[in-house]
């Protein structure tokens, strides 16, 4: 089967006007101008003034609280965020996540998005799921009120876990998650060679606790019951090389990187093994957080890509409007570039740059199609759509759209 457009943008060289996918069972194999590509006999999917693209990919989002959109107004504090969303999800039963899960796989399927990475604080749901899109399981693992059962409760989520296909591990944030709880998940990482995710250096009021041992989350977190004997010497990211070390932490996508002081650029500059980040824009503008180093840590060679985030502190699942919110906060950085942030950059960090991300030879054949006509900037038009996307394959099967 051949797929036609009037531009095909690859993300692997430049965009092909005109341009043809060939795909046969759920691979690409062939790409290139319809008129060299096609023969006689071939079933053709014309999809006319449409620009033809790599499916996108979400790095970080938590469809547990799609039904949250809309019920957090914006606290002046993150803590107060933390305590207002803790009592949110006192009322939702197991029936409710579900219901939540779905209604997030199906939104972001609208906006395009063909491989999402998903933290789930209820690995046990799992097996009830059935997600429409390709999808990467990230057990989301706290441990604050009981860091005895760290140990058990990383075991019980490996064996949820692993009835997904694509699965890794969350330790939720350094104040959330005991030091026992994140090397166990380092110690599987390693052997099941998986992913692993976690928040980092989020808000400024997780710097305040971890540096200095005050604030309204140390206060908060010393409340609840949490040993703070590790606050007062170190800021969150040295705390978590501290805890890991930089043996491996390719396999880390770390999620926002926001509160890094200049010692903490030192420590980034000598890390071996540099992981990813995911940067969630709307997130980060909902919350005020200080502004994403995205040049700085960009240059120093960590692969950055873009995420949602939960409902809980953003409007809605697309990435295009993600996106759009980045080129608002570095106008500088060209739309290509921002496009590979949701393409090219995660399916690095998923560990699958050469089956996702690109449509090239060999790899997955999950696409997505916009309208377009030759008078536009190509790159521009596709970070301004702002519909449902109307026409996606994904596995090499085109998918009908509700
Ligand atoms: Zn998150």
């Amino acid at each position: 089967m051949i797929v036609r457009a009037r531009m095909v943008v690859t993300m692997d060289g430049v965009p092909i006007p005109n341009g043809a996918v060939r795909v046969r069972g759920n691979r690409i194999v062939d790409v290139g101008k319809i008129s060299e590509l096609a023969s006689a006999n071939d079933e053709i999917i014309d999809l006319g003034e449409h620009v033809l693209l790599p499916g996108l990919i979400n790095a970080h989002c938590h469809l547990d609280y799609t039904c949250l959109r809309g019920k957090i107004p914006r606290q002046k504090s993150f803590t107060n965020w933390v305590r207002v969303i803790n009592a949110e999800k006192g009322i939702l039963t197991a029936e409710d996540y579900v219901t939540s899960i779905n209604a997030g796989f199906a939104e972001a399927q609208r906006f395009g998005t063909t491989t999402i990475a998903n933290l789930t604080a209820f690995p046990e749901l799992i097996a009830k799921m059935n997600p429409p899109i390709r999808t990467w399981w990230f057990a989301e693992l706290i441990d604050v009120r009981e860091p005895e059962r760290a140990n058990e409760i990383v075991e019980s989520a490996t064996d949820s876990l692993k009835r997904a296909e694509n699965w890794g591990l969350a330790p939720h944030a350094p104040f959330t998650a005991s030091e026992n709880l994140s090397r166990d998940c380092q110690e599987i990482g390693l052997r099941e060679n998986i992913l692993l995710t976690t928040h980092l250096a989020e808000s400024d009021e997780e710097m305040e606790m971890f540096r200095d041992a005050s604030g309204p989350l140390y206060q908060f977190m010393e409340k609840i019951g949490r040993e703070m004997t590790d606050c007062g010497y170190d800021t969150p990211l040295r705390r978590f090389l501290r805890r890991l070390g930089d043996a491996s932490l390719a396999g880390w996508i770390i999620a926002h990187l926001n509160e890094l002081s200049e010692s903490d650029f030192d420590l980034l500059r000598e890390i071996q093994h540099k992981f990813s980040i995911a940067h969630c824009p709307r997130s980060h503008a909902y919350f005020g957080h200080v502004p994403f180093q995205f040049e700085r840590l960009q240059r120093l060679g960590f692969n950055v890509c873009l995420g949602t985030d939960s409902l809980a502190s953003n409007d809605d699942l697309s990435l295009f409007a993600e996106m759009r919110a980045f080129q608002k906060e570095f106008p500088k950085v060209p739309a290509e570039r921002i496009l590979g942030m949701v393409t090219v950059n995660p399916a690095r960090a998923l560990r699958l740059e050469n089956e996702l991300g690109k449509i090239g030879r060999g790899f997955l054949a999950d696409m997505i199609a916009l309208p377009f006509t030759t008078s536009e900037s190509l790159y521009q038009t596709i970070l301004n759509f702002a519909a449902k996307v109307p026409w996606i394959m994904l596995h090499g099967k085109t998918v009908a759209i509700h």
